[in-house]
């Protein structure tokens, strides 16, 4: 239990609304102080580490990989306690929220921080007919229908079907659909040929569809054209200037007047910000995201924070604040710190008004990375441009680094690097195929 604040009688309640890069991070900025008293709730009992979901989705790793409980990263922070709920509504007037249990929350500082979900642009008749990549369980059910798809596909003579069972299309041709086309091509025409008896699995087509002129757009113009050329030489097909009209169950329409049919049709064109933006009663913009004042703070409310992928701001550079792990990481960090230091000045007798004083967030871009396939990958850092091996190796040491620290399993580590450079992913097992009936 937190001991009281010599300044105030009472530990401040802090509520943190998502256990993902911004939420944990200030839970773990406040973790033992005990000025606060923190509850940190999630929908799911589980951080997961997003970057390397395209990798269970193409089975290279399993989900306990890139996932891990909330509770047991936060087992050593005394002063918080985890719940996992749902949270359905906030009233910024009465400083509460409401989780889906029915259980009401109340607090001194409020951060929400429940990240992006996928949007249609207002096509959400589209989500049915399609699979989305935010989740483990979106990670799994693409990783299970492509590998049922070419189980059924092995199993038909129906020269028809067996085609349509073996083509995936990729909507969007951004980091994330650039990453799965590069995985798909790699497990199915590398891991996967000596697999199958009676189909070729070389003859599966992955698509990948961008609207714009070029995939990989946020990159330099070079960057995107060496990934659209290494797609296309491990079997890609590569379609810009596409733009889809129209998607129903197993086929695609184009602006063209033409269609595609396809038993996989991965979406990854677009996210919108969870919709608790909309609770605050302050304006959003068209994905939802709040423009918060440079500290945080929604305006008009400086007890409330928002952070991460809702968040919609610039950098010193007036460039946008890009909404990756790193920014809401560091958002994260900024708001223990500022707390923190709210409740110094406070304990010291300070009379003025202290929100004045509160620092500013300032954004450090690290930079970005996207891999193309095996041995290929893009990164954009500062002035730094690399491609191919280099590029490649920078994006595995990095992402070993987080998972190190992330997991703490040197072993699992291993064992996935050593599948990855034997071409041989292991996480390949259907647990539900998509005919079955569940328990
Ligand atoms: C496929 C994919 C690949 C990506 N690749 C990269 C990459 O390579 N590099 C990079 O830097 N970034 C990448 N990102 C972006 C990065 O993951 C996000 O920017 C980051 O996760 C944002 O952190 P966050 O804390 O705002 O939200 P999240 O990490 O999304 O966490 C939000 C949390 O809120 C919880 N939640 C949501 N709604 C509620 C609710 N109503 N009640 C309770 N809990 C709720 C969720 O369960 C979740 O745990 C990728 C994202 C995706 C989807």
């Amino acid at each position: 239990m937190p001991t009281p604040n010599a300044a105030t009688g009472l530990p401040r309640k802090v509520l943190i609304i998502g256990g993902g890069f911004a939420g944990l991070e200030l839970a773990r900025g406040l973790a033992n102080d005990n000025r606060f008293e923190v509850t940190l709730i999630d929908r799911t009992n589980h951080h997961l580490f997003q970057p390397l979901l395209y990798q269970v989705a193409t089975a290279s790793l399993a989900a306990p990989d890139i996932a891990r409980s909330i509770r047991q990263i936060l087992e050593n922070a005394r002063n918080v306690t985890v719940l996992m709920d749902e949270v359905t509504s906030i009233e910024p007037d009465e400083k509460r929220a409401t989780g889906l249990s029915g259980t009401v929350y109340t607090y001194d500082y409020l951060l929400l921080a429940a990240g992006a979900r996928t949007s249609y642009f207002g096509n959400d008749a589209w989500a049915a007919h399609t699979m989305g990549l935010k989740s483990l369980a979106d990670a799994q059910n693409i990783r299970r229908t492509v590998l049922s798809n070419l189980e059924r596909a092995e199993l038909t003579t129906d020269e028809a079907e067996r085609t349509r069972l073996m083509t995936v299309a990729i909507i969007g041709g951004g980091p994330t659909g650039v990453e799965l086309a590069g995985a798909f091509a790699d497990l199915i025409h590398r891991s996967l040929k000596s697999n199958f008896r009676r189909i070729d699995t070389t003859k599966l087509r992955v698509i990948l569809i961008e609207g714009s002129n070029h995939i990989l757009e946020i990159y330099d113009n070079d960057q995107s054209i060496y990934a659209r050329q290494h797609l296309e030489s491990i079997g890609v097909e590569v379609r810009t200037q596409t733009k889809v009209t129209n998607v129903r169950a197993g086929a695609l329409e184009f602006l063209d007047g033409s269609t595609l049919e396809a038993s996989a049709i991965i979406w990854a064109a677009g996210v919108a910000a969870n919709p608790l933006t909309q609770c605050i009663g302050v304006p959003t913009d068209r994905g939802g995201r709040i423009t918060p004042n440079p500290d945080l703070s929604i305006p008009g409310r400086p007890e409330i924070f928002v952070a991460g992928d809702l968040v919609s701001m610039r950098d010193r550079e007036d460039k946008p604040v890009p909404g990756v792990a790193p920014a809401a990481t560091q958002m994260g960090a900024h708001l223990a710190k500022l707390l923190k230091e709210e409740l110094r000045l406070e304990a010291k007798g300070f009379t003025g008004n202290k929100h004045d004083l509160r620092p500013k967030f300032r954004y450090f871009d690290k930079g970005m990375m996207a891999i193309i396939g095996k041995n290929h990958a893009v990164v954009k850092a500062g002035k730094m441009r690399l491609r191919g091996l280099m590029a490649w190796l920078a994006w595995l040491f990095v992402h070993i680094l987080f998972l190190v620290g992330f997991r703490n399993k040197l072993a699992v580590l291993l064992g996935w690097a050593y599948s990855y450079l034997r071409n041989n992913p292991e996480a390949r097992v259907i647990v539900y195929p998509p005919t079955s009936s569940r328990p």
